[in-house]
């Protein structure tokens, strides 16, 4: 694996308040994104290479123990919601223990996850039942044969089975993303946004970014938000909802449908400045920004001496040195981690 950039442990470390996290910019923190695993079963394009990844030996992912006392941590630092991610999380072995311990860990108040769903149908009431809230499934398709290319060897059909059985299990309002791709699925999109007629689903559209190992898909390849919003609108009409709060989707309705549509577009008009959010790598790093590579190790601190003051201190640091917003306009674009890794 390539160099991680880690930052130093702070000089002085904070003592212990129970005030939130506020970065140097004023933006309270209180959003994480766990990824459980960095593996997954599908490949799609836009994500992972299709050969030659190489994945964290397993000793090296924290353990479940490890995250639920990590979780309890960061809750102290004023984190309230938290979305399991991957790689795929239901490859994740005991994820309906692990929701569960999530669910009951004091000043968390929500507990989501984005799937790909294909492993979903079977154990989506369970998790549910476990304290799971919600679900954002991944669909760049409706056509089996597109979504089987797009994900390199994905089965459409258990995906909607996915997406039917998260809506029996209330794991709603349910969202579907999808990754627009010029000239690959940007002809499905009037397709996906008419979903949202008859059923109480937020499509969103989301602007391909050129992650580590698969940059090149963004050179040529983004569609910016603001041309399918006028294509769906020129089709359908389009009432405006709202612009990004804690949400990067700027939310629009088709008039009279049931469900919304959501824009998240990265790379045309970044909402760096409401970024609430930070990652938390299946590794044990806290990823600062998703479009830059600083990285701060929690797993040493966890699997050392480091008590919880010290961990809390940590991450507080983390937090006042996340950067303001991402390079791309400079040019910078990341060089340590692909998506899958990061977990969108
Ligand atoms: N495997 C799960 C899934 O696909 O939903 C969770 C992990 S996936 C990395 C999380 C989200 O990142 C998905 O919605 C996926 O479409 C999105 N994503 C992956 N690569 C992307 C890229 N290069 N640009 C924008 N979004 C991307
Ligand atoms: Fe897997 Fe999700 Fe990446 Fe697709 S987007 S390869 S499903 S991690």
């Amino acid at each position: 694996m390539m160099p991680i950039e880690l930052l130093e442990k702070p000089q002085t470390l904070q003592t212990r308040s129970n005030a939130p996290a506020h970065d140097a910019h004023g933006r309270r923190i209180n959003y994480l994104r766990i990824s459980l695993t960095d593996r997954c079963n599908f490949r799609c394009f836009y994500c992972m290479p299709e050969w030659g990844m190489q994945f964290a030996p397993k000793p090296e992912l924290l353990t479940n123990a490890e995250l639920i006392r990590l979780v309890r941590i960061m809750a102290q630092t004023g984190f309230e919601k938290i979305r399991l991610t991957g790689g795929e999380p239901t490859l994740r072995r005991d994820l309906v223990g692990l929701v569960e311990a999530i669910a009951n860990t004091p000043g968390i108040s929500e507990v989501s996850m984005t799937t790909n769903a294909l492993l979903l149908a079977p154990i989506a009431q369970q998790l549910a039942d476990a304290g799971l809230k919600r679900v954002n499934i991944s669909i760049d398709s409706l056509n089996p044969e597109s979504f089987r290319k797009i994900t390199r060897g994905g089965d459409l059909t258990r995906v909607w089975a996915g997406i039917e059985a998260a809506e029996q299990a209330g794991l709603t309002p349910l969202k579907l993303n999808c990754v627009v791709v010029r000239g690959v699925n940007d002809h499905e999109v009037l397709d996906l946004a008419r979903l949202t007629i008859d059923k109480p689903w937020q499509m969103r559209f989301i602007e391909v970014m050129p992650l580590v190992g698969v940059a090149e898909v963004a050179d040529n390849g983004v569609v910016p938000s603001n041309q399918l919003i006028a294509q769906i609108e020129a089709e359908f009409g389009l009432d405006f909802l709202g612009w990004y709060g804690a949400d990067p989707a700027r939310t629009y309705q088709i008039p009279g449908a049931q469900g919304k549509l959501g824009f998240i577009s990265s790379i045309s008009d970044p909402f760096c400045a409401t970024c609430n959010r930070m990652r938390l790598t299946a590794d044990g790093k806290l990823h600062l920004c998703l479009l830059r590579d600083n990285e701060l190790d929690l797993r040493a601190a966890l699997r050392g001496s480091g008590s919880d003051e010290e961990l809390e201190a940590l991450i507080r640091h983390a937090v006042w040195i996340k950067p303001w917003g991402h390079g791309l306009p400079d040019g910078v674009k990341p060089t340590v981690r692909g998506m899958s890794e990061l977990g969108g």
